[in-house]
């Protein structure tokens, strides 16, 4: 039997972070905790510490560092962990020598940081977090070929692409006789909401998707559908394609988690349940296959796929993604910026549902697109990206 792997959990506590867990738990002997970070949710990491026993365990500051201390000496079994807190221990974690795998699920630009640090220090890189990707797609894909770090995708459309893709042939996709990547959409909670009701949706409707029990800001973004708008960006960098070579397909059942068409006529899809304990098991052990915990598919009491096309007219936020990865630069960046200010004002219910794409385009009108040489120069349009949003909500003026 192969010696235990080491690995760090960036964003424990999330629902990417807690479904990893649930897979590590079931094979004691091949996974082992090194770190597990969170932001805010003392409490919960408390509880996972004491359960996985891992070295070291990150929080956002020095209160919240006392806090989890108070709490692991209450419960009196620290098991030797050792608390830090702040982004460059979060870096610190995701590259230490000890750890062989790191899960990036942190959610936006917070994650950015450690999973390249991952990234550089040559770990296998499980990423969740597709807005690290999206916003510095050329820096994190150098980062992994110069180190021969190893990205596996967890998110489920590009996991299933990878999967529906041949691992033996060689780089590009049309070298692999690949001739398009469709993503599937579930459509979110407002496929089918009169166009008009769109201005009074709640956050809590929002939130509730009818397939996967996510966290808030993916919630919002699927139902926007900028989450298929990031999931096309992240697609080409992740397999070297062209905005061309990806489409969308609205599939409501998440049965079919994405498809690869071949120049010869056959598609190849990855089909599940929609759980997202199958692709984080998948990326964990990649090439070979463990089990889960996640129940068989059933295609007889599933009963019917539908599909049907993807409607712009009603999820602009997709073509604002479309523009963003054809400019290139830092566009994705502001794109993601925008977005993430904007959604956050949404769930403290400072704007509206319905403005939340009109405003990312305002941002992008007005910030032009920059070169992406360094991570500086990604932070730099991050920053001006979240200003310009910030600035346009309080003003009212988009
Ligand atoms: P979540 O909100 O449930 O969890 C987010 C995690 O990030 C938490 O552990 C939180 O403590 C941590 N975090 C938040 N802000 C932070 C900060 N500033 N610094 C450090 N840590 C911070 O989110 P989630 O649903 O688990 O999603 C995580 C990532 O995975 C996102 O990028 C999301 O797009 C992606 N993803 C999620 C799903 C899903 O089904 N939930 C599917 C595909 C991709
Ligand atoms: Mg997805």
């Amino acid at each position: 039997m192969m010696a235990p792997q080491f690995l760090t959990l960036l964003g424990a506590t999330g629902t990417i972070g807690c479904n990893t867990l649930e897979v590590v738990a079931l094979h004691p002997g091949r996974y082992r905790i090194f770190a597990l970070t969170a932001h805010r949710n003392v409490e919960k990491l408390a509880q996972q510490c004491l359960r996985f026993a891992p070295r070291f365990a990150v929080v956002a500051d020095a209160a919240d560092a006392d806090r989890l201390r108070a709490l692991l000496d209450v419960a009196g079994t620290r098991s030797g962990t050792e608390i830090l807190h702040g982004p460059e221990a979060l870096c610190q974690v995701a590259s230490a020598p000890e750890t062989a795998i790191v899960m990036a699920a942190i959610v936006g630009a917070a994650g950015l940081a450690p999973t390249l640090a991952a990234a550089r220090a040559g770990k296998r890189v499980l990423l969740a977090n597709k807005e690290a990707l999206v916003m510095s797609g050329a820096l994190l894909m150098d980062a992994v070929r110069a180190s021969g770090a190893v990205l596996l995708p967890v998110d489920s459309e590009h996991n299933a692409v990878f999967q529906s893709l041949p691992h033996h042939a060689a780089p590009g996709l049309s070298a692999a006789g690949v001739s398009r990547i469709t993503l599937t959409a579930s459509g979110g909670p407002f496929l089918r909401r009169p166009l008009s009701e769109l201005a009074q949706v709640t956050p809590e409707e929002a939130c509730k998707h009818p397939n996967w029990v996510m966290g808030r800001k993916i919630s919002v973004d699927s139902a926007t559908m900028m989450n298929k708008g990031l999931e096309l960006i992240e697609a080409c960098w992740l397999f070297e394609a062209s905005p061309e070579q990806v489409d969308i397909v609205i599939h409501p059942e998440s049965i079919i988690h994405s498809m690869v068409a071949y120049v010869d006529g056959s598609v190849i899809a990855q089909l599940g349940c929609p759980d997202m304990r199958t692709p984080i098991a998948h990326a964990l052990a990649f090439p070979e296959r463990i089990a889960s915990g996640v129940a068989a598919l059933d295609l007889a009491a599933v009963g019917a796929l539908h599909f049907q096309a993807l409607d712009l007219q009603r999820f602009p936020a997709v073509s604002l993604a479309y523009r963003a990865i054809r400019t290139g630069g830092t566009a994705p960046a502001i794109l993601n910026a925008a977005n993430e200010v904007a959604v956050a004002a949404f769930l403290e219910r400072r704007m509206r549902f319905d403005q939340i794409p009109g405003l990312i385009g305002n941002v992008m009108d007005a910030l032009p697109s920059g070169r992406v040489a360094t991570l500086e120069d990604v932070l730099e349009a991050d920053a001006r990206g979240r200003a310009s949003a910030a600035a346009l909500i309080v003003k009212q003026a988009f």
